[in-house]
């Protein structure tokens, strides 16, 4: 028995992403003559994690199957005939399609907010294990103790007496990676937990019997996600994003702001695991009593971003009245540092499945001193998000069809815009110039595909 997933291109290195068609097929050769019940095609999605748990000294491992389709046995291209005969080769084909969303049957237990329910019914990407094997590019900076695989499992069943499972003659699985895409979730602001800070204030002392010398504020807005193309993650086609800190100083009396020196950036990628459900974002819950111990585990890892020197930014000063109508001087800067996406690496998108999270956390330290502080730095956390998207070389044919369309008609978009400027006010109308083009366009359509 032998499964054959269908190449997409030469090259199709059998990565999938949301709404592709996985077809292939099956092909079953025997000896002998054997006499068979039937043959099953699965497209499966499993979660297995691995927990050592320290206050009973046991190892809990956990399988959980988050999805699992069968293909029909009448669309099998072949008759499933009762005796499969020696020296003769039957190919049964499968098609299935990467859904967006998990069946709600998935996540049943007790969950806290409504977001959960939500997040945990989303297809999670491949992770560890047989990905690490199959991406020659760079690992997913997953621990080896969590795997999400993805395969197209086939077996065969021979007759069976009894009325019981019946018994199984052989069984294969061929594993396929999945990267869906996985559109930017609302924020749950819960932020200044154990894992982001988005503002820190330092106070400055000169001695530590001394009155402070001042206020350093660091602080920064929420950073865009940064989009990969779901199909590219080899190539990572992306240029990354931009980061702003924001610098405040608020003299104690009439002290000068501290020398900025240098602005680091590193990415901290945290993969949360546990033996049991998450019932809240493991992120969110992260240093108090609800995230648990035992069960719960987090794997981190840390990878240098960037480092900017800052001896060439500017302070400005600025003056604001207090409620007492005395003047505030405070001295403020910007900083702008470069968040490029990681080399090598394979940046799963931010998820949060049953039995495991990924996120990502970006680590922003300015390095600065002063006659009258020794060299310090100030930091700041910030969730990052990686979300993907299609890679536009991997659309389906009709889908491309109706994109022409579209184009086009987005092309003639002066021409629409000019109808409506002619339309009689509060009157609705119908848009007869993008209607009218794209009946047009459509005869043509055949010869493009
Ligand atoms: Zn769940």
């Amino acid at each position: 028995m032998n499964i054959y997933l269908d190449k997409r291109s030469p090259n199709d290195d059998h990565l999938y992403t949301t709404g592709d068609h996985i077809d292939g097929v099956v092909s079953v050769s025997t000896e002998r003559d054997i006499e068979i019940e039937g043959i099953q095609i699965l497209f499966r999605g499993v979660s297995q994690v691995e927990i050592e748990q320290l206050s009973i000294q046991r190892l809990s491992r956990l399988e959980h199957v988050f999805f699992s389709v069968h293909q029909p046995m009448a669309e099998m291209g072949n008759i499933i005939p009762n005796v499969l005969k020696e020296e003769h080769n039957y190919d049964f084909r499968f098609k299935f399609v990467v859904p967006s969303k998990l069946m709600p049957q998935t996540c049943r237990h007790f969950r806290q907010n409504s977001h959960i329910s939500q997040a945990h019914t989303l297809l999670p990407p491949t992770m560890g294990g047989v990905k690490l094997q199959m991406c020659s590019e760079g690992d997913d900076l997953s621990p080896e103790c969590v795997k999400i695989s993805y395969s197209i499992q086939a077996t065969l069943f021979a007759v069976s007496k009894k009325a019981d499972f019946p018994k199984t003659l052989a069984s294969m699985s061929k594993p396929l990676k999945i990267m869906p895409i996985v559109h930017e979730q609302p924020p749950i602001d819960r932020s200044n937990n154990g894992l982001y800070c988005l503002m820190k204030e330092k106070t400055m002392k000169l001695g530590l019997w001394r009155s402070p010398t001042g206020r350093l504020f660091v602080s920064a807005s929420q950073p865009q996600p940064i989009v990969i193309s779901a199909t590219g993650h080899q190539r990572q086609e992306c240029m990354g994003t931009i980061a702003t800190i924001e610098l405040k100083f608020s003299p104690g009396g009439d002290e000068q702001p501290p020398d900025l020196h240098s602005c680091t950036a590193g990415l901290s990628i945290y993969t949360f695991y546990s033996a049991r459900q998450w019932e809240d974002f493991p992120d969110s819950i992260f240093a108090t009593t609800q995230f648990g111990t035992g069960s719960r585990s987090i794997h981190q890892k840390d990878i240098a971003l960037s480092k900017i020197c800052l001896k060439s930014v500017q302070w400005t000063r600025d003056v604001a009245e207090s409620i007492e109508s005395t003047s505030l001087i405070c001295f403020t800067a910007l900083v702008h540092v470069p968040i490029p996406t990681p080399r090598n690496k394979v940046l799963v998108p931010t998820f949060h499945a049953c039995f495991v999270s990924r996120v990502y956390v970006l680590n922003i330290s300015i390095a600065y001193h002063s006659t009258w502080a020794k060299a310090s730095t100030s930091s700041v956390k910030l969730r990052m998000k990686y979300s993907h998207r299609h890679n536009a070389s991997h659309l389906p044919k009709q889908t491309e069809k109706d994109a022409v369309v579209c184009m086009r008609n987005l092309a003639n978009w002066i021409a629409a815009v000019d109808e409506i400027r002619s339309w009689p006010e509060d009157l609705p109308q119908p848009l007869h110039a993008l209607l009218n083009l794209a009946r047009s366009y459509r005869p043509n359509l055949g010869s493009e595909g």
